[in-house]
């Protein structure tokens, strides 16, 4: 589907054509978005909401052009409740720093799930160290689900936020964040939803889910890197303060005392990819273009074709088959190191991440080291599903 408009896809690696299956870790950019990063570049360049000059103004309107589109695309209420960041890392380290120092004391609890990426994990661990505030983890059955009595039972009268992949970037579950949020909201917790891995391959609602925070990364969506976003609502963004200091935040700066600029700006500080954003608006049209439950059910049907064929493999084990899972594949065979079929099956051409896919306490729960990971995206096709799984056959053989 739409191969052509990827250019990358036409190259061959070793002698062989590309087989690109390490989509969840980043995807490759449609020449829309790379067209998008190249006009601005020419044509409009100059930094934003400073200028009285034309470019300047021109560069400003396509920024918050891409706000807004940002806006529609995951329908939050107002442009002030879209924060751009270099990705989702940084959304999640700006909600455990600025919610942290507005909302959280010593002894207020936390709740993650084990199935976190270490982004996070980590900014709520070093939040632990500064303030004291306590960690629950929510725990899963075998087949990679939630569990949702024990998520119930861990509330307290201290919990103050819930945060939680939308998507597992390891396991693929689809966690049911509706539900969780609701629980988090009747026990008077916020919600934080990573939507790392599902704002790319999904239509992600905030206001229908009801979630206090949505993070994701451009990179990971057709659009560039370095680019990412936070969405908060105001009530909560109002009352954090800012992130970062320096330009674009303030009001008025003295030496005595500086004001800050109103949503979203105090948390944007510097100069902010405004090439980026431009282009992560173009994703998103591109996305749109296609639509995204055409997306989706391609990349649902190549996720199915896959794990059926992989599945008759012998000593070929799948890690996460919850009934609702997203286009991710992680799997080990039995008698070879993950590494070495990554590195096997990169000699054929074949591109799939290997290794803790940032989830070393998932991979603790799972039993295992490392995964050997493949995952799906727009353009991948059955065809590339039968050359990796043939490939998979060829290198048990060799073991
Ligand atoms: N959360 C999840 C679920 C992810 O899959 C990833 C990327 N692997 C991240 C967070 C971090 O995203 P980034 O590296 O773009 O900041």
């Amino acid at each position: 589907m739409h191969r052509s408009d990827f250019p990358i896809l036409a190259r061959e690696v070793y002698g062989k054509p590309l087989v690109y299956l390490d989509n969840a870790a980043t995807t490759q950019k449609p020449r829309a978005v790379v067209d998008a990063i190249a006009a601005e570049y020419y044509n409009t360049n100059a930094n934003v909401h400073r200028g009285v000059h034309f470019l300047s103004q021109q560069a400003t309107e396509l920024h918050e052009a891409a706000r807004e589109r940002v806006r529609r695309f995951i329908h939050a209420a107002e442009t002030a409740e879209i924060v751009f960041t270099r990705g989702t890392t940084e959304s999640l380290n700006l909600v455990a720093y600025s919610y942290g120092e507005a909302f959280l004391k010593s002894g207020d609890e936390v709740i993650l799930s084990v199935m976190e990426h270490h982004s996070n994990i980590v900014p709520w661990q070093m939040l632990r160290e500064r303030k004291g505030i306590v960690l629950r983890v929510i725990p899963m059955d075998d087949d990679g689900n939630l569990d949702l009595e024990a998520y119930e039972r861990l509330f307290s009268p201290r919990t103050r936020l819930v945060c939680v992949a939308h998507v597992s970037n390891v396991l693929g579950t689809v966690n049911p964040i509706a539900r969780l949020c609701a629980i988090a909201h009747s026990h008077g917790a916020h919600f934080l939803a990573d939507g790392a891995q599902s704002v790319p391959h999904f239509a992600v609602d905030v206001q229908a889910l009801g979630v206090d925070f949505l993070t994701f990364s451009g990179h990971k969506m057709y659009g560039p890197t370095g680019i990412g976003v936070l969405y908060g609502r105001r009530e909560l963004l109002e009352k954090m303060p800012p992130y970062q200091g320096g330009g674009e935040m303030i009001k008025r700066v003295s030496f005595e005392k500086t004001t800050y600029e109103d949503l979203p700006y105090k948390f944007e500080a510097g100069t902010p990819d405004y090439v980026g954003s431009n282009a992560l608006a173009a994703a998103i049209d591109y996305i749109e273009g296609i639509r995204r439950d055409v997306i989706s059910a391609h990349e649902r049907e190549l996720l199915h074709y896959a794990t059926e064929q992989m599945l008759q493999i012998p000593g070929l084990h799948i890690y996460g088959r919850a009934a609702e899972k997203d286009a991710v594949i992680s799997f080990n065979i039995e008698g070879i190191h993950h590494l070495d079929l990554g590195t096997l099956l990169d000699r054929l051409g074949i591109a799939i991440r290997t290794g803790h896919h940032c989830a070393q306490p998932l991979m603790d729960r799972c039993g295992t080291e490392g995964m050997a990971r493949a995952s799906f995206a727009l353009y991948n096709t059955r065809e590339e599903v039968d050359t990796f799984v043939e490939a998979l056959q060829r290198v048990r053989r060799m073991f």
